[in-house]
């Protein structure tokens, strides 16, 4: 199927990189030793993102895509068992509006902003299949999150959004931290023999490419240790410079200049660097003020990626009939671990290979099935829904703005429910969100009004969310006695550190159902491997 989305972007005018005879280019990514991965430079899901809109732009000016802009969904509406329809709000006017539809597709993307501080837009949200869990819809595999080595560490409290260096950048970049605890030299003042290549030298099969969540750890690890650099210690380098010599050698090999000085190789080295990951560069630069080409950069895991996501069936119907839930919103396909360049592949598949033949099994029986008026009392009990809440929310006139109680429920997920997991602090993350969802309830402001654009209104609305999310990913991480993939419990590792799964045990689905606050039920869906068995990962 990667042939056909390839052609398929191709034919949207992604711009993916040519060999010279004009054949797609491929290279190295994390988790793999050949290259295989299609790639845009240092930006091909902004290149495919670009190219998927301006497919769509083209179908709404023909006429056959409406598009609600600033709208948001907040409820779905089950009539008879089915799924028929939406509640949104208009953002612009606060007005909310009734939508009906034989059957309701749900492409809300990711979660990953339950943790405050992600590199997912500000406007992501869980708030669209949250609303659809609680009235019905499995929610698999919870607390399954990715979080990617290569961001920008963070810099101070007064940040609400992290800015992801691509992966790419472990193509050539070399990871280190120095090998004296809590040293304080400039980078390009210690020497080479006093650096920790660490991920060298844990895993000399695949070095800097391992799988995100082994390289995210290790970075934890060698700052937990006291090795981390920078002014927070929460960092470790990321350095071009023998990736500058090296290009430049070979450039001046190209261009026949023998004997060539210090100076000669490196500018020759610059140019190529540039021309790979210019991009990547300057926005680094933009954001630190430190020139990447001469200073190692510096890097921290970040929240990126959240593997969880509704419960679907092949067809990628959820538990409610007639919901649907794609790409980053559902939990397939990628289980614990996701590797790069894998979820736009997947959004792409969802979206142009499996659900157009897909909802056709559903639509044929509904055939007969006329539209339903709006004015149903299904649509008229959801809408109340609603607007109770929101009215709810403007009417507490507490103190705490929505964005303070979305920082303290992102701490709490980070420290403990983020990349280490141990019992103990999930209990206390269950109790911590229970208290905090109290106070949230009786303490939260809300300025402006209802019927305006009132920003503040629709953060509080998913802050709710969030915080009921946050729960059962705690709930999900503590159940799940075993490490796999980016979920990494202390109780369960190797004598070396890593994470030890337990197949015999744990080798299912966790499909979540809502029963009311605070209360789930867990389904079970057995995995079943034929060909490829689960077996213990090693990079070394
Ligand atoms: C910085 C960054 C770089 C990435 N780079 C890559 C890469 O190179 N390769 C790769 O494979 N993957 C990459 N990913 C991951 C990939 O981009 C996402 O997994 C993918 O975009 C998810 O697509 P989606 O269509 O499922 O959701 P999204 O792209 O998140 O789209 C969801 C849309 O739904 C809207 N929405 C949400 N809630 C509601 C609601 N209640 N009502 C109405 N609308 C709503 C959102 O505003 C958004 O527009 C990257 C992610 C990030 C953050």
């Amino acid at each position: 199927m990667s042939v056909n989305i390839i052609d398929q972007c191709v034919a949207q005018g992604v711009p993916f990189a040519r060999e010279y005879g004009g054949l797609l280019s491929n290279r190295s990514f994390g988790g793999t030793q050949v290259q295989r991965t299609f790639y845009a430079a240092g930006q091909t899901g902004q290149q495919l993102l670009i190219g998927a809109y301006q497919a769509l732009e083209r179908q709404v000016a023909l006429g056959n895509v409406k598009m609600y802009s600033r709208h948001e969904m907040l409820d779905i509406v089950i009539i008879d068992g089915k799924c028929r329809g939406v509640i949104c709000r208009n953002l612009v006017t606060g007005e909310l509006e009734r939508h009906f539809g034989h059957a309701v597709l749900l492409c809300s993307g990711g979660y990953g902003n339950v943790f405050y501080l992600s590199t997912n837009a500000m406007g992501s949200n869980v708030t669209a299949i949250w609303k659809a869990h609680r009235k019905g819809a499995y929610f698999g595999n919870p607390c399954f999150t990715q979080i990617h080595p290569t961001c920008i560490p963070v810099s101070g409290d007064h940040q609400s959004k992290l800015t992801l260096m691509s992966e790419s950048l472990r193509n050539d970049g070399r990871i280190w931290v120095p090998k004296k605890k809590g040293d304080t030299r400039k980078p390009n003042e210690i020497p080479e023999d006093e650096r920790d290549y660490y991920l060298e030298r844990r895993y000399p099969a695949f070095g800097n490419l391992v799988p995100r969540d082994v390289a995210s750890r290790a970075a934890k690890e060698r700052c937990d240790a006291g090795y981390g650099v920078g002014s927070s210690k929460q960092a470790v380098y990321l350095d071009y410079a023998a990736a500058i010599i090296r290009y430049g050698k070979i450039e001046c090999g190209k261009q026949g200049i023998t004997n060539p000085t210090e100076e000669q190789i490196r500018t020759l080295g610059k140019q190529v660097v540039k021309e790979k990951y210019g991009n990547l560069f300057d926005m680094y630069q933009k954001i630190t003020g430190e020139d990447p080409y001469e200073v190692p950069m510096r890097i921290y895991p970040a929240v990126h990626y959240t593997m969880g996501g509704l419960w679907v069936d092949y067809e990628l119907m959820t538990t409610v009939p007639g919901l649907y839930a794609l790409g980053e919103a559902n939990f397939s396909d990628h289980g614990a671990n996701r590797l790069g360049a894998s979820a736009l592949m997947q959004g792409l598949a969802d979206g142009y290979f499996v659900i157009p033949y897909t909802i056709g099994n559903y639509l044929a029986d509904e055939i007969r099935t006329a539209s339903i008026s709006t004015d149903h009392p299904a649509f008229v009990e959801a809408e109340k829904q609603v607007s109770d809440r929101i009215n709810r929310l403007m009417s507490i006139q507490g103190k705490q703005s929505p964005e303070s109680f979305h920082k303290r429920l992102g701490k709490i997920m980070w420290d403990k429910c983020g990349m280490a997991r141990n019992a103990e602090g999930l209990k206390q993350a269950i109790t911590e969100i229970q208290e905090l969802r109290k106070e949230f309830w009786s303490d939260l402001r809300v300025t402006g009004t209802i019927h305006e654009y009132n920003p503040e209104l629709d953060k509080a609305n998913r802050v709710a969310d969030f915080m009921e999310l946050g729960e059962l990913m705690c709930i999900d991480a503590l159940h799940r006695n075993e490490s796999c993939g980016g979920h990494f419990r202390e109780e369960s590792q190797t004598e070396d550190g890593e994470a030890k799964r337990d197949d015999a045990n744990f080798s299912y689905v966790a499909a979540w159902e809502w029963k009311g606050d605070s209360q789930w039920q867990l389904h079970k869906e057995e995995l079943h491997f034929e060909v490829a068995k689960p077996s213990q990962r090693s990079y070394k």
